[in-house]
C-alpha cells in the first residue's frame, strides 16, 4: 500500500504528497455516482410521498405520515434510508426536503376540502440540516401561505441528534413556527442522547417511541421497561406519545394497556401512495 501511494503521488506531480486507498476511492465514486443520480431523479421528477396511518386507541386513522420514495427508473422504488444519507452530505437534501414539505402541503390541502378529511394530521419527517438552514423558518412560513394549508395540521418530526449542537437555537425556532400552530415531534425517541434536562425545554407536542423498542415488547423485558419508561415520561411531561413500528395484536395491547394512546405500524397500514390510503368513509 505504502508503495502504491508513492507511485500515486509521483505520478500527481513533484509537490503532491496524495496517499491513496482504493477502499475510500471506492466509496468516493460510489456517493458520487449517488449524487449526479439523485440530481438527475430530482430533475426527472422521480420522488413521491408514501403515507402511513397514524391511528388513535380506537385504531381510527387521525393523521399520517409521509415517507419519501425514490422511484428509480433501473432500481425500482428506493428506500429514504439509502439515500437521505447522500442527500444530507451533498446538501440536497436542502431541496429534496423543500419538495416533500411543498407536497405534503398541496395533500393537506386536497383533504381539507373534504369534511371526512380535513381533521387529518400531516407528519413530515425533517433533517438535521434542513432544519438548521437560517431560512427554515420563513420556507415553512412562506409554504403555508402560498398553499393555504392550515399549520396546525402539520407536524415537523426532527430527530434527537438535533440537540446535540446550537440548542438554543433549535428552540427559538421551533417556538416560532409553534407560535402559529406547527407540531412537533420527537422521532425514533430512545434511540440517541438526549438528556431529560433537554427534553423538559424543548417545545415538543409528542414523543415517537422506537420501533427497536416495541418490536420485543413482549419477550424482552428491558424493552417493555423502556416502552414504559418513555409513556411515563411522556405523561410527566405532558407530552403525547406515538409507538412506531406496531406489528401484531399483542404489541398493541401491551402499549394500550400501558397508556399509548397513538399507534403507527403495519398492524394498521403499511406506507402506501395516496390513492391506496384506508381513511375513514366519508
Ligand atoms: P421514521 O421517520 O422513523 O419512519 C418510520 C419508518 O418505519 C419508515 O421507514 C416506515 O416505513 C417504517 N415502518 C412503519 N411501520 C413499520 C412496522 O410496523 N414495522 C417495520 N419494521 N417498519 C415500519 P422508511 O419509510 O423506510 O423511512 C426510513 C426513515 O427515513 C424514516 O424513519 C425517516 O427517518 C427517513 N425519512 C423518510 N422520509 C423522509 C423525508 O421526507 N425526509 C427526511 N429527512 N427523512 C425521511
Ligand atoms: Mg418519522
Ligand atoms: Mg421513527
Ligand atoms: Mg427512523
Amino acid at each position: 500500500r505504502a508503495d502504491l501511494a508513492m507511485y500515486q503521488a509521483k505520478g500527481a506531480g513533484r509537490n503532491t504528497l496524495r496517499f491513496f486507498d482504493p477502499e475510500m476511492q471506492a466509496a468516493a465514486t460510489a456517493r458520487a455516482a449517488m449524487e449526479t443520480d439523485l440530481r438527475q431523479g430530482m430533475l426527472r421528477d422521480e420522488f413521491m410521498l408514501y403515507y402511513q396511518c397514524v391511528v388513535d386507541a380506537e385504531g381510527v386513522p387521525t393523521g399520517v405520515e409521509a415517507l419519501l420514495r425514490w422511484k428509480h427508473p433501473q432500481r425500482g422504488i428506493v428506500s429514504p434510508g439509502e439515500f437521505i444519507p447522500i442527500a444530507e452530505q451533498t446538501g440536497l437534501i436542502l431541496p429534496l426536503g423543500q419538495w416533500v414539505l411543498e407536497a405534503a402541503c398541496a395533500q393537506l390541502v386536497a383533504w381539507s376540502a373534504k369534511p371526512h378529511t380535513q381533521k387529518l394530521t400531516m407528519a413530515v419527517n425533517v433533517s438535521a440540516r434542513q432544519f438548521k438552514h437560517p431560512e427554515f423558518s420563513n420556507h415553512i412560513l412562506n409554504l403555508l401561505r402560498l398553499t393555504g394549508a392550515n399549520p396546525y395540521r402539520l407536524k415537523l418530526e426532527l430527530t434527537e441528534s438535533l440537540l446535540l449542537s446550537e440548542f438554543d437555537e433549535v428552540i427559538e425556532k421551533m417556538s416560532e413556527l409553534r407560535s402559529i400552530g406547527v407540531g412537533f415531534s420527537l422521532d425514533d425517541f430512545g434511540t440517541g442522547y438526549s438528556s431529560l434536562s433537554y427534553l423538559k425545554r424543548l417545545p415538543l407536542d409528542q414523543l415517537k417511541i422506537d420501533q427497536s423498542f416495541v418490536r420485543d415488547v413482549l419477550t424482552d423485558p428491558n424493552d417493555a421497561a423502556i416502552a414504559r419508561t418513555i409513556l411515563n415520561l411522556a405523561e410527566s411531561l405532558d407530552l403525547g406519545v406515538v409507538a412506531e413500528g406496531v406489528e401484531t395484536a399483542g404489541q398493541h395491547d401491551f402499549l394500550l394497556r400501558n397508556g399509548c394512546k397513538a399507534f403507527q405500524g403495519y398492524f394498521f397500514g403499511r406506507p402506501v401512495p395516496v390513492e391506496l390510503l384506508q381513511l375513514p368513509n366519508p
